[in-house]
């Protein structure tokens, strides 16, 4: 069972407050209909009223009387505020002229990067409210009110914005957040998620929406439908350290919010690798692995199936083929994937010399640093070739695999590099039930390795199997810690006789 935090905000319309305002109902009484051509003077509207049908006789309001009823709008809309501000000093902007004015309240933090952020909210609200009415002819304000609080060291403000004619019609009626770190620089929905992140979101609520339809009620059906129309809806959220709440402006006017925990939406991060993955360990788990890449199509291809499944699987890359595909393992790591050394240029380890060894470690570890900051803790021996001291040289966990798919090998030959014919390895392997806690070996360097990975990845989640990289699947199935020097799985039989080709 998913908890769901539902918080309501009371966001009261401006009409509401404004109905049950004395001084606003005195003012309403004054009031007359819109001029309907303000910039037409007086005297060339009673030629135009002599030559044509003229059904409504154009009021006379005077600026006096247009600014007196602004004036009393505008304190009657701050002084009915209830939105809560926990945290920043209140500003104003209040300006009328030209029939359209702003009655805004906003927060100052003192910190330039919320501060000036604010300021660039503002002003794409005037310049919005400036195309709107442009052609308006009623007097109408741009109302902006805000909450704010902190949550978890970030600060939250929540802008109601409203646009609101002299007649008290709501003519628009948005949301807005803005969600800033302790340092004041603003989250921004580009740096804080993926472009495929509505896809994501959207899944996961209609998901939740699904086992609670008590949840889902409390969401209109306008606020279901903009959550499933792409582009518009899922803008607006408030981040607390492991969860989001999504903003959604009911019909009524109320704000609900709907609580997804960041686990839940994962892989519609940007930085997926600082949210813990939610593992089960009773559970199924299969650790896919891929050698000999980065390939600059084929990973990329397999990537492409991590990232739409929100799943993982262990790269073990060679040195030489990084180079000119940095993009590649960086964005192996920015899916959550694990990735591992190979060594450079895949030796067979046992025929060279430890001093061999070691300058081709050094090499690999030196790209690793560069493109990723850090070297890999896991280490596969190209072939699965490796004895004690190159495990003692190395310092890494060093890694075979327990499924040999044989995806590199023609079928003419005994092997799968055919789509169908890996997919079926899979499905014979599971309708086995011999898939729990394996490590596949593969390899990311081949079309029908990546093609069959499109079958391969739904198949298994489909059938339960958590999808998880070599190292979850130590820590969680074998409840081992990843220790350097130390030998996980059996690679092929080591074949010793040393013959050092490159001293
Ligand atoms: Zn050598
Ligand atoms: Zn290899």
């Amino acid at each position: 069972m998913k908890k769901i935090l539902i918080i309501l905000f009371a966001l009261l319309i401006c009409v509401s407050l404004f109905g049950c305002d004395d001084t606003a109902a005195e003012s309403k009484a004054d009031s007359v209909p819109p001029v309907s051509e303000p910039s037409v003077s007086e005297e060339e509207s009673k030629e135009e009223s002599e030559d044509s049908i003229i059904e409504v006789s154009i009021p006379d309001v005077s600026e006096e009387d247009l600014s007196l009823w602004f004036d009393e709008f505008t304190n009657g809309y701050f002084s009915a505020s209830t939105l809560e501000k926990e945290v920043g000093a209140v500003q104003k902007d209040i300006v009328f002229a030209d029939l359209h004015g702003y009655a805004i309240q906003y927060p100052s933090f003192e910190k330039d990067g919320a501060d000036g952020e604010i300021a660039q909210v503002l002003k794409a609200l005037k310049d919005d409210f400036t195309t709107f009415s442009a052609d308006l002819e009623a007097p109408t304000v741009l109302c902006i009110d805000y909450s704010s609080k902190t949550n978890d060291g970030y600060t939250s403000v929540i802008f109601n914005v409203e646009y609101v004619s002299k007649e008290d019609d709501v003519l628009k009626h948005f949301i807005l957040t803005r969600c800033f770190e302790k340092n004041g620089e603003p989250v921004l929905i580009d740096t804080l998620f993926r472009g495929s992140y509505r896809e994501i979101v959207r899944d996961e609520i209609l998901s939740i929406f699904s086992e609670d339809t008590e949840l889902a009620e409390k969401f209109t059906e306008h606020d279901i439908a903009s959550i499933t129309n792409e582009g518009t809806a899922l803008s607006e959220f408030v981040l607390f350290e492991t969860s989001v709440d999504f903003l959604f402006l009911n019909s009524d006017g109320t704000v609900v919010a709907l609580n997804i925990p960041k686990t839940d939406i994962r892989t519609a991060f940007i930085n997926v690798n600082s949210i813990p993955r939610k593992l089960d360990p009773s559970k199924k788990m299969i650790a896919i692995t891929y050698d000999d890449g980065p390939d600059g199509r084929y990973t990329n291809q397999i990537l492409d199936v991590m990232e739409k499944y929100g799943t993982v699987a262990t790269f073990f890359e060679l040195g030489e083929m990084i180079r000119g595909r940095e993009e590649v393992i960086k964005r192996e790591v920015a899916l959550g994937c694990e990735v591992g050394s190979h060594s450079w240029e895949h030796f067979n380890m046992l025929k060279h010399s430890l001093d061999c060894l070691q300058n081709d470690k050094d090499k690999v570890d030196a790209v690793f640093k560069e493109v990723l900051g850090y070297t890999p803790t896991l280490f596969r021996p190209p072939y699965g070739n490796v004895n004690d001291d190159i495990c003692e040289m190395y310092d890494m966990a060093v890694i075979g695999w327990t499924l040999d798919t044989l995806d590199w090998q023609k079928v003419s030959d005994g092997g799968r590099k055919d789509t169908q014919a890996l997919f079926n390895y899979f499905v014979n392997k599971h309708e086995a039930g011999k898939l729990d806690g394996q490590v596949a070996l593969m390899h990311s360097i081949y079309s029908t390795t990546a093609e069959a990975t499109e079958l391969i990845v739904p198949y298994l989640l489909d059938n339960g199997y958590q999808l998880v990289t070599v190292s979850e699947l130590i820590t969680y199935k074998l409840g081992k810690d990843v220790t350097p020097g130390v030998r996980y799985y059996s690679g092929y039989t080591i074949r010793a006789n040393k013959d050092c080709s490159c001293d």
